[in-house]
């Protein structure tokens, strides 16, 4: 009898836990799995704004997925997904193409610009690897650069981020740690480094208790953050940003660096293969299948689902992918022995951590509010619990953040 084919596109935490979890679920002789993934490895992507800052070593960010999977019962094929032709059950990779009897779309997210002018080209990003290398590099060469030049360019230290959702500020935290590093470093005066968060919304960390946000709001000024908050990047151009000041007017910040940490929209492969999608992201039913594609799964930050309670999208987390990822897997599991009652998925939202640089964060975690080296503690736990669920007590060990003191 022929095998039932389940092929899993991304091997971050959805598709992790998809494979860690269906290698256990199915025997060899049920499924053949495949999973696909761009790169050999797996990067946290939770953690990819220390990278990016420069106080974590991106190689501390990643690991081998075929360190975390059982390969006499997965494959792991390393390419890159470009197209899925739902009706031929096909995936065309960027060399060869799969089929497939159940796919499993956990291909993460991409940032959002919501078309402002010049972003795309000129900002950064903190998307994956590659790009928090880059940013950590550019900062760097720009202190570097500083003292080399007759006619000192102090637009060269400054740092705009814009956004001051989650990723802006967990990255404006490490920021806050590096700087004085980098000033060390190259002799650069620290008062002439500017780091400006600026945000369109008219406040920091929505959703976030107030109490907290003026916490981290408070402790990222006295690192030297400027915020900028209620003020609309309108573009970005090679010397900075352009940001709206009152009705018509406007104001440049010149800035040697800007990251744009404002905005996530699903993988474009979902568009590009005629998903209907919100922002790139597929409104997907309860048991995670994409409407009208009953053998399609779509999970994690290319997936998006409605919390009943205030009527509002969840936010995409890696908490919830990875959650989706064993439900997924239990249903394909089901699947593969006829059975068509799916499990239904509910999040089980445990609490969110926002780090403010290595030794400081805020949260909430099982309804308790934290600050503090508390809250700083509680983060790496988090951090190590990811690991511990997708490679177990090896990975943690070799990967696991145990600067808790
Ligand atoms: C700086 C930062 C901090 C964050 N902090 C938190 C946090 O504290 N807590 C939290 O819950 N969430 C946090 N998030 C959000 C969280 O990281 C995402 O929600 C989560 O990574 C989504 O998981 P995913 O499985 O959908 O995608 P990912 O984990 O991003 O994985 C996608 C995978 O697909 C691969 N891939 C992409 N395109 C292709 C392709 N075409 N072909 C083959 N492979 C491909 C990628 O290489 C990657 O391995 C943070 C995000 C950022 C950027």
């Amino acid at each position: 009898m022929r095998k039932v084919k389940i092929v899993i596109l991304g091997a971050g935490y959805g598709g992790l836990m998809t494979a860690t979890r269906l290698q256990k679920a199915v025997g060899v002789n049920e499924a053949e799995i495949v999973l696909v993934n761009k790169n050999s490895y797996h990067y946290e992507t939770t953690w990819l704004h220390e990278a990016s800052a420069g106080t974590l070593h991106h190689d501390r960010v990643r690991y081998d997925v075929k360190n975390v999977i059982d390969t006499n019962k997965v494959q792991f094929v390393q390419d890159t997904a470009v197209e899925i032709k739902t009706e031929e059950k096909k995936v065309i990779l960027e060399n060869g193409e799969l089929e497939y009897d159940y796919l499993v779309i956990a291909l993460g997210g991409e940032s959002e610009t919501f078309g402002i002018k010049g972003l795309k080209e000129h900002a950064f990003s903190i998307v994956n690897v590659n790009s928090a290398r880059q940013i950590r590099e550019h900062i760097e060469y720009q202190f570097a650069t500083y003292n080399t030049e007759i006619e000192k360019k102090d637009e060269r230290l400054t740092i705009v981020v814009g956004g001051a959702g989650f990723t802006g500020i967990e990255f404006l935290g490490e920021l806050g740690n590096r700087i004085p590093e980098l000033c060390k470093e190259y002799d650069v005066d620290y008062e002439k480094v500017r780091i400006i968060c600026v945000e369109a919304a008219p406040m920091v960390l929505p959703g976030f208790d107030p109490e907290l946000v003026n916490y981290a709001v408070a402790h990222l000024e006295k690192k030297g953050v400027e915020f900028r908050i209620g003020t609309a990047i309108k573009e970005a151009t090679p010397e900075g940003i352009i940001v709206g000041k009152g009705e018509d007017e406007t104001e440049e910040i010149k800035a040697g660096t800007v990251v744009w940490a404002a905005g996530i929209r699903g993988n474009s492969i979902i568009e590009k293969s005629g998903f209907e999608a919100m922002r790139g992201r597929v409104k997907v039913q309860l048991d995670l299948r994409a409407p009208g594609h009953e053998n399609v799964f779509i999970i994690g930050d290319s997936s998006l689902m409605i919390n009943e309670e205030i009527n509002r999208p969840y936010p995409p987390t890696a908490q919830i992918a990875m959650q989706q990822g064993e439900t997924c897997a239990r249903n394909l599991a089901a699947l593969v022995r006829g059975k068509n009652e799916l499990e239904q998925f509910k999040p089980d939202i445990k609490g969110t951590v926002c780090s403010l640089g290595e030794d400081d964060a805020i949260g909430v975690a099982f309804g308790k509010k934290m600050v503090g080296s508390k809250a700083s503690f509680m983060k790496k736990m988090i951090d190590n619990r990811a690991l511990y669920m997708i490679g177990g007590p090896s990975l943690v060990m070799k990967k696991g953040k145990f600067n808790i003191l």
